[in-house]
């Protein structure tokens, strides 16, 4: 059941001219909204541990971590993680970043979930898996609140099992 799409909000122009920004504050102001997407997320994957993306990723991946008795891993913005990292950079659909994850954040072969809000061109998400997969764990699925289906993301997560709630 999907009803929560219409608190998803398009900000026009925003963070720049030319960008249609999917704003999920509302969403994430209605608790039965935000626990269907937690449940949702999670569905029928097997995991250990969940990775969340900052800085959104974070607020959906934690709940879906704690409702599955899984461990929640942070993949951050360059520079904010304390400890030993592997860090990979990647193009935005707007500029260029590099996240980071903590070296000894996995078991070998811990089974991994990695869950944003929006995939759009998919570049944060590549980045991410392979981080999780440097860090010596596997990625059973890739999945977001939201794909853009007018930009190529999915291509850049190819042989993964990637799922988005809804597909605008
Ligand atoms: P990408 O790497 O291009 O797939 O971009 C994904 C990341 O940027 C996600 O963490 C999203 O939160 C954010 N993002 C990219 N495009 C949008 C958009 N149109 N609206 C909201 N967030 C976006």
């Amino acid at each position: 059941m999907t009803e929560w799409i219409s608190l998803i909000r398009d900000i026009p122009d925003y963070p720049q001219p030319g960008i249609l920004f999917k704003d999920i504050t509302p969403l994430l102001a209605d608790p039965a909204a935000f626990t269907a997407v937690v449940d949702d997320l999670a569905e029928g994957f097997s995991f250990d541990k969940v990775v969340g993306i900052e800085a959104r990723g974070f607020i959906l991946a934690a709940p879906v971590a704690l409702r599955r008795g899984a461990g929640f891993v942070p993949v951050r913005k360059k520079g904010k993680l304390p400890a030993e990292t592997l860090e990979a950079s990647y193009d935005l659909e707007y500029g260029s970043a590099t996240i980071e994850v903590h070296a000894d954040a996995f078991a070998p072969g811990e089974r991994v979930l990695v869950v944003d809000d929006v995939l759009a061109t998919g570049g944060t998400a590549a980045a991410a898996v392979d981080l999780v997969r440097r860090a010596g764990a596997e990625v059973v699925a890739v999945t977001f609140l939201m794909e853009l289906s007018f930009l190529p993301g999915r291509e850049r997560l190819p042989g993964l099992d990637v799922r988005a709630l809804v597909t605008v």
